[in-house]
């Protein structure tokens, strides 16, 4: 698609700017650049798909362009694991469609702004050459089409890569049932590409955002994923081959805005990252926005449900637990929110416990709450080379407070502690968080 010969956003989108004027006039008000950043870095705090959280750091000159306070800056993480900056901003907040839980949608009554791909360009680079990000993320209201989107979209990743040489990184978000030769384009020159499936259930989807198509979602993230398996391929064989999207694929999926439960959430999770091999599953819970409809619930959902979905999916994936196994049949598909899934789990089985950390096998020593990845591997390497007696366990920095009740060592035995905590977890009330230290 030629970018030169798609009109502006404001000529003829139907809905959009004309639309928006007529129910709120003061949008006719010029944004100057830092307005317009304001609104759309405010507006773009909504989607998950990189975790957010502000910084104090300002330009010295006040009222400078760049203050990065509040002004859409969230931290992500790397491929490599390093936490970076990142500029997290909307393209626009126009937008056709009408999610019901979404502030930009088409029936919402807030001010409305859209950034030319020229004034992103600059704002990326300046913040960039001023040490602020790292990167970009970049998400869109869909205004005029799916196509006429993403072009835009497109023009500001490819400026930024191929005018400025930008090193920086670059998460794209693409817009479902847009023109695969654009996702192509998106994937070349963005390391992360990310599609939202938003809710876990096709029928809450269809019901409260009825645009949508989970179809048609589904299979954007279906090509995606096998143009990244291509390119690994090809990458294999060619090393200077391009590349596609190397920081992988990634989704967003509300939590608590319809009844689906942890079990669901996690069921689905656990398909999306088997069918379109994605690299991460961002679960948002659910807050209420202005002016919300009736089809959703009047009150947030816990944070504390995001945090355990996240801590479940990281068993389901890398500690080798199932589905069952992290969500306990007795409480109607959902986590329980007092302790983490995996600390319930051991809790549920004293009869594994305790593990003896200087004979276990990998995937039990995987089990016991407190000892990750990277501890059982450094006790892995430990143990070749002398017996393990407590005070080893001490230098593997893990907590000793939370495996000691879980492990035996050579010059440990754990007395009745598993149950004791099990019994207090039976007594406490719904909403306290179990001390962990004995
Ligand atoms: S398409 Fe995206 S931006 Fe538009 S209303 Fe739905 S969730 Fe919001």
């Amino acid at each position: 698609m030629d970018m030169q010969t798609v009109p502006a956003i404001e000529d003829s989108t139907p809905g959009g700017e004309a639309a928006a004027t007529a129910r709120a006039p003061w949008i006719r008000q010029a944004l100057d650049l830092r307005g317009k950043l304001a609104l759309l870095a405010d507006a773009a705090k909504y989607d998950a798909s990189c975790a957010s959280s502000g910084t104090t750091r300002r330009d010295s000159r006040s009222g400078g362009l760049g203050s990065a306070g509040g002004m859409g800056i969230c931290h992500s993480y790397a491929p490599d694991g390093r936490c970076i900056s990142l500029l997290k901003v909307l393209l626009t907040n126009y937008c056709e469609f009408d999610c019901r839980f979404c502030i930009n949608r088409r029936s919402s009554d807030v001010p409305r702004a859209r950034f030319t791909e020229r004034e992103l360009v600059d704002l990326t680079l300046d913040f960039y050459r001023r040490n602020y990000i790292e990167g970009l993320f970049l998400s869109s209201g869909i205004v005029r089409s799916p196509d006429y989107t993403m072009a835009r979209m497109v023009g500001v990743v490819r400026e930024l890569r191929t005018v400025h040489d930008f090193r920086g990184y670059i998460h794209l978000k693409t817009i479902p049932g847009a023109d695969p030769a654009l996702v192509e384009e998106a994937g070349r020159h963005a390391d992360r590409l990310s599609i939202n499936v938003e809710l876990p259930e096709a029928e809450s989807l269809a019901r409260l955002a009825p645009e949508k198509d989970a179809a048609g979602i589904e299979r954007a993230m279906a090509g995606i994923g096998t143009a990244i398996a291509e390119n690994r391929d090809s990458r294999a064989r060619h090393r200077h081959a391009p590349r596609f999207a190397p920081a992988g694929q990634s989704t967003q999926m509300i939590v608590g805005a319809d009844a689906a439960t942890d079990a669901t959430v996690l069921a689905r999770s656990s398909t999306l990252y088997r069918s379109h091999a994605l690299r991460r599953v961002y679960y948002s819970a659910y807050s209420p926005i202005p002016d919300p409809s009736d089809a959703l619930p009047s009150r947030p959902a816990p944070l504390v449900r995001e945090h355990r979905l996240y801590q479940a999916d990281w068993l389901l994936r890398f500690y080798g637990y199932s589905l069952p196994e992290v969500v306990d049949a007795t409480r109607d598909g959902m986590l329980d929110l007092r302790i983490d899934p995996k600390l319930a789990w051991a809790l549920r089985h004293p009869e594994r416990f305790p593990v003896d950390v200087n004979r276990a096998p990998r995937e039990l020593l995987l089990r016991v709450p407190g000892l990750g990845v990277r501890g059982v591997e450094r006790l892995l390497r430990m143990r070749r080379l002398q017996r393990v007696r407590l005070a080893h366990l001490a230098t593997l920095g893990v907590s000793l407070a939370k495996i000691q009740p879980f492990v035996c060592a050579g010059d440990w035995q754990p007395r009745a502690q598993a149950a004791g905590l099990a019994r207090r977890l039976a007594e406490a009330d719904g909403t306290a968080q179990l001390p962990l230290a004995l």
